[in-house]
This record gives C-alpha cells, structure tokens and sequence, in this order.
C-alpha cells in the first residue's frame, strides 16, 4: 500500500513497532488476536488493527504539503479535515481556516472566496453543489482534493447500481459529510434517499409494502430523499450502498431486510430477486472492516474494562465503542487527559452526546487487564500517551520503554 509522509509528532515509536511487527508475521491479515502489553500490575491488550487508516494519512499528507507549498495563500478547509480534534487544531494552528461546520452552517462565508483562495475537500468528499460553488468562484477542487478512494468507490458503486435502473438507499448519517456527498452524487443518477438505522429502514419498509400511505413518507423522511422523489414509483427497484464507515452488522442486517421485503411485496424468488433488488456487497471500506473485526478478536480476551480513544464526532469510532460496551465496561475518550487519574475518568457517550464523569472506573485488582483500541482518525501517539497514562497510575509497573524491547 502507498506510504504518506504524515507529521512524525503523530506517531508512536512503541506502535508503530508492534504494528511492523504483527504485519510481518501476518501478511495475509488473518490473525486478529490482540497485542500483550505486560506492564505487572496492568495488563494491556491492542487491538490487532487500528489507527490512521489509508484515506486519512492522505488527507494529512496533502493538507499539510498544501501548507508548505503556498506560504502566503489563504488556504481554508471545507470542513473538518477528519473527524480528529489534534489534527484539526494543528491544521488551524498552522493557519488553515474552515470554511463550515461539520453539520454544514458556513464559518466563512463563500461570498468571501476569491480565485486566489485554496480550499482543500476533506476525506469525506463534498457534494456536487459545493463543488459547482467553489469552481463559479475559479477555485479549482481537484487539485487540493482529499476525497478517500473509498468514498469515491462508494459513488461508483451507487453510479452502477442507478445505471441498471434502481433507486439507491443510502444506509448512513443523515448529517454526516460522507452521507452528504454520498446523497449528493447518488441523488444525480438515481432517486435517492438516506436511511440511519434499522428503525428507519422498518418504516421505509412500510411504504414498500403498501402498510403506510405514501403522503406520511414526506414528512418522515424529510431530508433524506432526493427532489422528485416520488414514493410510489422510486421504491419498486432498489440497491443499498452505505456510508463507509457503519457497524458491519447493522449494514448486513438492513441489507438482508430489505432484501427479504422486496421477495415478499413482489413474490420474489432467490433466482429471480434481482429484478427488484440490486445484488451488491455493503461498501464498508478496508479499514472499518478490519478495525470491528480486531475488536471482536480482541474481546475474544476476558478483560475489566476497555478504553477506545478517538474524536467524538468520529462515526468508525463511535462503531468500536458500541461493539465493545457489549461485552464489558467501556470509556470513550479523545485524549490522555481524559483519564484524570487512578479513579476518575472524563469520557463520552455517544449514544446521547454528553461527556461524564465516572468514578472507580478502574477496578482494585492485580494484575488488571484493560483493552484499548482507537478510530480511523486517531494518531497513534495519542494512544500511546493513553497507554502511558495507564500505567502511571500502577506503581511498579514496567516502563514502556522496557516493554517496547520486545517489539524492537
Ligand atoms: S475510514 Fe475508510 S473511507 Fe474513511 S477515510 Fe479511512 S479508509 Fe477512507
């Protein structure tokens, strides 16, 4: 795979060791067993993969090259870069300004832009009226594109499925900027319209089956369809694609349901489903499939409690909380310093957007076994100050750098 040149300062020496390490001993990526880290009295177990994943270190590399490129040029971001809050600061400290939110509420007004002006398009992509505004005003997108191949390969897939004449359901978040840009260009070819989860795909459901009148889907769905979405005549052919980063099992099971609705509304068969219903795989990209697959290896290992670190607005990250608190108590955190010390604990919860203390987090046990892992976007020296942090709270413990020696 293509190697990019990102900020050393996001790296970590002891990970990137024991990931050269693993990688070498498993080429084929088959093992996705945990790495012991054995400190004494705390045990720490790695998730095989994790961490900047191929479309982030892109995005990082070309934001950063643009930086040192155009001394002198104002250079804005469209959006956040990724959804990584030391990423993101460094990029504004570094004097990169953004242009909007990450819900899209402008920061900056485009009537600002002249030609002049470089705007960089994160790892998400943007939509097709975004762009079309940023190329009236003369500034020229491709250039300065982060756009992830594996996004672009989801517009792809959804481009094929609208050519064969099926309307295309979106399994994401709606306000998301990967599902923005992914509806954006969907909605081009096809009818288009955005599901969030199984809830909203049982009541789209509905409309396919005749068991809701179309007139409530407009209302329902607001939003989340393109214009001219006519609910009666868009839902007969159908293709799922979904936004890159959702839960594997949450993507399959929508996929499989509506599948099975399609066979039932139109008396279809497996021979013959195909007619109403676009035979595609989930377009989950490499990296989230390989992040929720190390996760449930390494919950495989009976531990006290996990620890998963990455930015709160993190959607592949917010996927990694949510298989683990299945199986064990589990602290979202965005940086070291969330742990506050050996009993309290600063973290997230995603499921309704608050932070909150917890105390005792850390049960009083020898030797403690705590699992870690972090998002797409997250650097691996931030892990590593978690992993330190850890630690320093068990004295006695083995230092890293002594247990790094095993990596070396
Ligand atoms: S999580 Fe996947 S789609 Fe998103 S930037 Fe990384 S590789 Fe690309």
């Amino acid at each position: 795979m293509k190697t990019f040149d990102v900020p050393i300062a996001y790296r970590s020496p002891l990970i990137s060791a024991i990931k050269k390490q693993r990688k070498e001993a498993d080429r084929m990526k088959k093992d996705f067993t945990p790495t012991l880290l054995d400190f004494g009295p705390v045990r720490v177990y790695l998730a095989r993969h994790f961490g900047f994943c191929y479309g982030v270190e892109n995005a990082i590399d070309i934001a950063f090259r643009t930086v040192v490129e155009n001394e002198g040029k104002r250079i804005f971001l469209l959006s956040e870069m990724i959804h990584n809050p030391q990423v993101n600061a460094d990029l504004l400290a570094a004097g990169v300004r953004f242009l909007q939110d990450t819900k899209g509420n402008p920061i900056v007004p485009f009537e600002d832009l002249t030609s002049d002006d470089i705007v960089l398009i994160p790892a998400f992509g943007t939509t097709l009226e975004i762009d079309k505004r940023l190329n009236a005003i003369g500034i020229r997108t491709e250039q300065y594109n982060t756009t992830c191949p594996f996004v672009e390969k989801v517009w792809n897939r959804s481009e094929g499925i609208a050519q064969k004449g099926y309307s295309i359901i979106i399994h994401g978040k709606p306000k998301h900027e990967e599902t923005r840009a992914t509806f954006s260009h969907a909605a081009k070819d096809a009818p288009s319209v955005v599901v969030k989860d199984m809830q909203q795909t049982l009541e789209l459901a509905k409309y396919i089956t005749g068991e809701k009148p179309a007139s409530e889907f407009y209302t329902e769905f607001k939003g989340q369809f393109s214009e001219g979405f006519d609910v009666e005549r868009d839902l007969q052919r159908i293709g799922v694609v979904n936004q890159t980063t959702m839960l594997a099992s949450d993507t399959q099971a929508i996929a499989d349901y509506l599948r099975d609705v399609m066979i039932a509304r139109y008396g279809l068969t497996d021979s013959d489903v195909r007619t109403r219903f676009a035979d595609t795989r989930d377009t989950l990209c490499y990296a989230t499939n390989d992040n929720q697959t190390a996760v449930q290896g390494m919950l495989q290992t009976p531990a006290d409690l996990a620890i998963v670190v990455g930015g709160y607005n993190s959607s592949n990250t917010s996927h990694l909380v949510e298989l683990c608190e299945e199986a064990l108590p589990t602290y979202y955190i965005n940086e070291e310093s969330k742990l506050l010390n050996r009993n309290t604990v600063h973290h997230y919860n995603f499921h309704n957007g608050t932070e909150h203390i917890t105390e005792n987090y850390l049960p009083e046990k020898e030797p403690l076994t705590v699992l870690i892992t972090s998002g797409a976007s997250c650097p691996d020296a931030v892990v590593e100050g978690v992993i330190r942090r850890l630690v320093s709270f068990f004295p006695g413990s083995k230092s890293i750098e002594d247990v790094a020696t095993q990596f070396a």
